[in-house]
């Protein structure tokens, strides 16, 4: 019989969700390397996730391309050839469109359809997972590649429907070229999307009003060609690309200086730092110094160095001081990457308005009105106000676990996970990259490779033994949980307001979401779990029960 044939149970063997990097890769993986039965919905018109939807001007990774990608398929990666140091959207997604083409995946995609429940049935082992479009589907597996950022986030401000105008939200941009050329236009909202945007809309624009809330720590990204001599290096050197980023802190080439900014003086800071500014990219962040994560008076030193590169960038003090985020710390919220974001308030035609002191108080129908009643007047909103993320994707799909309970209501005071990848009472059910994981504190396609080898391997392992379920024990959640956030406790991310802690959201539980084991550790300690019999696990084979 073959491994498919054992597993065996419903009308697939696996239904995954999305076609993100994550339901890609692990299609690929489940049917071709496992010989399984795959189905796989897709909300979207295409492939891509989170690359599908975020098509807002400027749109592209904050990681470098060489490493934005598989690295499973040394041929792939090889022969892939992108323009710039960072992907931009478009190629992201022709990138994306190719490898569902190389490996005839969309065959097994149905588009266009959002999966709306799943339901654990007990008796047979097995999930139905129902649509949007009313189909239903029994599959012993459901792996949800639901993307961590896919549930956009709109304010509730008073009046938003009333606005005559034309309201876009970065996350959900439409397929067209939106042409702000002539007009007066409002972004609300200052994170990564924002920061990428705003100097291309204040291009056509003839007057842009950037309502800022939080002031965020940007660093150049240093965008560019790669100089061929790089690129050709990179080629030949795949092999050790691959196993540096594998064992990485973050799944970059970067790694965190023994010595502390504490133990350096201004001095040596400013030399450590500005070849890392100079540069672009994350070095100054995630290829520094590692005490800034924990120690305050650390962060404070790196941050003198940053306020003087923002005032040294503004030429209006006022709107330099504006421009300079306090009340943080470095690095505890995730800073954007700045094609020119600073240099766009030195326009005549862009101005910054600070909504924290002045909260936004109505849309109007013709533009935004603050708590002081001060109006502006508009002819486009650009909402760049962000995700629920990470229990977002999750949270809106109904499943119900053993006894039909639903997942939402287990996480309603934040996510209850072992390893980020499975929850107790949800049997068979795997999360790639999902809360408490590295996942976002990572370059999101080394996570997500590790994450789908390892559910393969968990499934091919279930196959073999001819295993009907596999389910974290409660008591290995509850240490994971409690894990989870003495690493946060540990460190400053918790001081800060931040998606990482559920803070953008109202209402939300105030709790870190990713999870602080960092790629290379995290990885081996999956590795030594399954290598050592699927420890805080239960594995059980139908209708016998438990067996280990
Ligand atoms: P975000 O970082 O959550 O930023 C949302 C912005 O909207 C924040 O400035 C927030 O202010 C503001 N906001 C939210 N509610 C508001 C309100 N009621 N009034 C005024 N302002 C409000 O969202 P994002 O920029 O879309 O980025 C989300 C994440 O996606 C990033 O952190 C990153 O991980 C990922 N991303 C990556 C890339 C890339 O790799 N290049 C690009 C874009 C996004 P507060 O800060 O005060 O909450």
């Amino acid at each position: 019989m073959s491994a498919a044939e054992q597993g065996r149970t419903g009308d697939v063997d696996a239904v995954v969700i999305g076609t993100g990097f994550s339901g890609l890769y692990m299609l690929h993986k489940l049917r071709d390397e496992l010989g399984l039965a795959v189905r796989v919905f897709e909300a979207g018109g295409g492939v891509g996730g989170t690359w599908y939807w975020n098509r807002y001007p400027g749109a592209r990774s904050d990681s470098d391309s060489y490493i934005y990608g598989y690295m499973f398929d040394e041929d792939l990666w090889r022969k892939w050839e992108w323009s710039e140091r960072y992907p931009e959207q478009h190629e992201i997604r022709a990138y994306l469109e190719h490898v569902a083409q190389r490996y005839d995946l969309k065959k097994d995609i149905t588009f266009g359809t959002r999966v709306a429940a799943t339901t654990f049935d007990e008796d047979d082992d097995t999930w139905t997972v129902t649509t949007d479009a009313g189909e239903s589907v029994r599959a012993r597996y459901v792996i949800a590649g639901v993307g961590a950022l896919s549930v956009s986030n709109t304010p509730p401000f008073d009046g938003i429907d009333s606005f005559r105008g034309e309201s876009y939200h970065t996350g959900r941009w439409p397929h067209e070229k939106v042409d702000f050329s002539g007009k007066r236009v409002g972004v609300i909202g200052t994170g990564a999307s924002a920061v990428q945007a705003v100097p291309l809309i204040a291009q056509e624009a003839s007057d842009l009003t950037v309502f800022q809330r939080t002031a965020n720590y940007i660093i150049p990204a240093n965008n560019g060609p790669v100089p061929d001599e790089v690129r050709e290096a990179r080629k030949q050197d795949y092999a050790g690309i691959r196993e540096r980023i594998r064992n990485s802190v973050f799944g970059f080439e970067l790694t965190l200086l023994e010595k502390g900014a504490l133990e350096s003086t201004d001095e040596e800071i400013d030399a450590v730092l500005q070849p890392r500014w100079d540069e672009g990219g994350f070095g100054i962040w995630l290829g520094s110094y590692v005490d800034m994560f924990y120690v305050d008076e650390a962060n404070a030193k790196v941050r003198r160095f940053l306020h003087d590169k923002i005032r040294e960038k503004v030429h209006d003090p006022e709107t330099a001081e504006l421009l300079i985020p306090r009340g943080y710390p470095f690095g505890c919220k995730r800073n954007p990457l700045d094609s020119g974001y600073y240099e766009t308030f030195n326009l005549p035609h862009v101005h910054l308005v600070d909504v924290k002191s002045n909260p936004i108080a109505a849309i109007t129908p013709s533009g935004v009105r603050l708590e002081d009643g001060t109006e502006y007047e508009l002819d486009a909103i650009v909402y760049a106000t962000g995700f629920d993320a990470m229990t977002g994707p999750m949270d809106r799909i109904d499943i119900r676990g053993r006894g039909g309970r639903l997942l939402r209501e287990k996480w309603a005071e934040g996510p209850r996970t072992y390893l980020g990848l499975m929850s107790h009472g949800y049997p068979n059910l795997f999360t790639i990259t999902g809360p408490q994981s590295p996942s976002v504190l990572s370059n999101m396609p080394v996570s997500i490779e590790q994450h789908v080898d390892f559910i393969a391997r968990i499934v091919a392992d279930l196959v073999e033994r001819g295993a009907s379920t596999i389910e974290p024990t409660q008591e290995a959640e509850n240490s994971w949980v409690a894990e989870n956030q003495q690493l946060a406790e540990a460190t400053l991310f918790p001081t800060a307001d931040t998606w990482y802690m559920g803070a953008n959201i109202p209402g939300k539980p105030r709790v870190f979401l990713p999870n602080l084991s960092f790629v290379g550790p995290y990885r081996a300690k999956c590795d030594r779990i399954a290598d050592n019999e699927y420890e805080g696990f239960t594995i059980s084979t139908a209708r016998e029960g438990a067996t280990a």
